[in-house]
């Protein structure tokens, strides 16, 4: 396939994985949000591969952006609510640098790669706009009080910490919080929803949690960098990715790396969904003949194949821009995450039509495939959001 020089092994070792612990439990496994047990069962069976977040692991899946991608696709095509669980569970990262009580609290759960992370941006009033978020951090004495509510969180109930995005009042800027649940307890409520069933996505409530101010993202960075250590310890990214960084604001350089993988991600549900079409073709026979005879049904597999390759080669070019820390970088993750999103939604629509009404029952996979497609095209930006960023990097213009 694309990544034999680099991943080709990876990618075989993580598929047999994948096929012997996942594949086998994934239809009853992702019908309710994982609990915190289950969370450590599945990404336990990663972690024989270094896929985790334990800080020698984050460096060989983050800071490898070939092995981030080849993570993203093929659990995706198994299981897409275990990449995305894993995926956000990357702020725990930022506990090696923490305060000290979070790090007491923490740190043997994340060289355990036990930590459970998440990242809280949106808000209940509107998530599309994370510019000036409701969320307030105010400076009191050497402590943050944080105060605000944050909405669809995936993994918020089990996390034994949060990165939140809040209005630093003193600073009059944006900030992220690291939060942690033992010292600087926050209120979750599990949400249901559509696809990705199996991720854990929360409401949280900070009702006054009072923070560390050397939990401040700002300030975790900058005490890490005073006592020696390089960036690549911080946040283990590749140079080229930490370097976006500092030129661009720290939440729109996470979002091009997030929507890098959910682009790969997308690629992985059309794989799995393209594969049980182009059996089922040959299988199914009506009017006397194999359905794959039928021109309408080729076209179909066309279109299939047609959005699953344009999207893999997209999503493969914004991962280069990513991987050299071009500064297009954004541009791109912005229109690989929405083309692919989109063509995820037509794709697995078009291999449930393949199935006729076999596509639509709850024991064929079919039915989770186009669920968890339709899901892709909200988190991380929706769609129309993808536009306007795309057309903001190109015009120099916001239209937000
Ligand atoms: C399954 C799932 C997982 C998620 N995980 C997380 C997570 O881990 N952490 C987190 O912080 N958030 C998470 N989110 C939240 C997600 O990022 C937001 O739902 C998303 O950004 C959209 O925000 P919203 O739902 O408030 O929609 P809104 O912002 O209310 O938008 C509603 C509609 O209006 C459109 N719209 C809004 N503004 C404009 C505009 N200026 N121009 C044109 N159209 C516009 C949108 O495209 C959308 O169609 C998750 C959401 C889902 C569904």
């Amino acid at each position: 396939m694309y990544y034999d020089e680099d991943g080709g092994e990876f990618r075989e070792e993580l598929r047999d994985l994948l096929a012997a612990e996942i594949e086998p439990v994934v239809d009853e496994a992702d019908r309710e949000p994982l609990t915190r047990e289950e969370f450590l069962e599945y990404t336990g069976v990663l972690r024989e591969l270094d896929v985790g977040f334990s800080p020698e692991m984050a460096r060989e899946y983050f800071g490898n952006l070939e092995r981030f991608a080849i993570v993203s696709e093929e659990v995706s095509r198994v299981w897409p609510s275990l990449n995305v669980a894993l995926q956000m569970s990357f702020p725990s990262v930022f506990v090696r640098h923490a305060a000290e009580p979070t790090r007491e609290a923490l740190l043997d759960d994340l060289q355990a790669g036990e930590c459970i992370g998440c990242l809280a941006v949106t808000e209940p009033e509107g998530g599309s706009d994370t510019a000036r978020p409701n969320t307030v951090a105010r400076k009191d004495g050497d402590e943050y009080v944080l105060k605000g509510k944050k909405e669809w969180v995936g993994n918020a109930p089990i996390a034994d910490v949060a990165l939140v995005v809040a209005h630093d009042e003193e600073a009059d800027t944006q900030d992220m919080f690291l939060v942690d649940q033992p010292t600087s307890p926050f209120e979750t409520e599990t949400m249901d929803k559509l696809g990705w069933k199996g991720v854990n996505n929360g409401k949280m409530h900070f009702d006054g949690v009072r923070v560390p101010e050397d939990n401040r993202l700002s300030n975790i960075v900058g005490n890490a960098l005073m006592e020696g250590a390089d960036m690549q310890e911080i946040v283990p990214f590749p140079e080229a990715v930490s370097q976006l960084f500092f030129e661009q604001k720290a939440l729109n350089a996470t979002f091009s790396f997030m929507r890098t993988g959910m682009s790969f991600m997308a690629v992985g549900i059309m794989q799995a969904a393209f594969d049980e079409a182009l059996d089922y073709v040959h299988e199914r026979e009506t009017f006397g003949k194999p359905i794959g005879e039928n021109q309408l049904v080729q076209e179909k597999l066309y279109e299939i194949l047609r959005d699953l390759e344009t999207s893999r080669h997209l999503s493969r070019h914004a991962l280069e821009l990513l991987k050299r820390g071009d500064d297009r970088a954004r541009l791109y993750s912005s229109l690989a995450k929405g083309y692919t999103s989109e063509r995820s939604v037509d794709a697995t629509y078009n291999a449930l039509q393949v199935h006729g009404g076999e596509g639509l029952k709850t024991e064929n996979r079919l039915e989770r495939y186009y669920r968890d497609a339709s899901v892709m095209t909200i988190p991380d930006g929706t769609t129309e959001i993808q536009k306007l960023i795309v057309g903001k990097e190109l015009t120099d213009m916001s239209a937000y």
